[in-house]
């Protein structure tokens, strides 16, 4: 539970570590290109389809772990989508699932229920080190 809000945290954070390349209109679909600070060179393609709002990314990490990565977020971010897009809140009943629908589906709030969790957290750490 608390590596999910922690690698959830991580991708939204590790957005800002990406360098704008290029963007591309093709049909109804922006094409971002962008490159990962400190890997210069090393491309990752991100599109947004602005007919429909759906965000994808090229390097399947959405596919295999079930939540946004930082490329889609630094897209959203870009586009200045307020909310997460439907296809990207969870199906799979998992415990980010519940932090997407509690957390809302609007990214600021999403960031404050994140932030707010992980206060929640280190608040019981100390008081069960408190008591160990
Ligand atoms: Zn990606």
């Amino acid at each position: 539970m608390r590596e999910v809000i922690a690698y959830v945290k991580w991708e939204i954070e590790g957005a800002r570590l990406l360098n704008f390349v290029n963007k591309n209109m093709v049909l109804n679909t922006i094409v971002y290109t962008m490159e990962v600070y400190s890997h210069q060179g090393v491309n990752v393609l991100a599109i947004f389809d602005k007919s429909i709002g759906k965000v994808d990314c090229q390097c399947g990490f959405w596919k295999k772990n079930g939540y946004a990565c930082r490329h889609m977020f630094y897209v959203m971010k870009a586009e200045h989508l307020k909310e997460i897009p439907d296809r990207l809140v969870l199906k799979r009943a998992t415990t980010a699932q519940w932090l997407f629908i509690l957390g809302a589906q609007r990214l600021l709030m999403f960031q404050m229920a994140i932030s707010g969790l992980t206060s929640l957290f280190q608040r019981l750490e100390g008081e069960y080190r408190g008591y160990a």
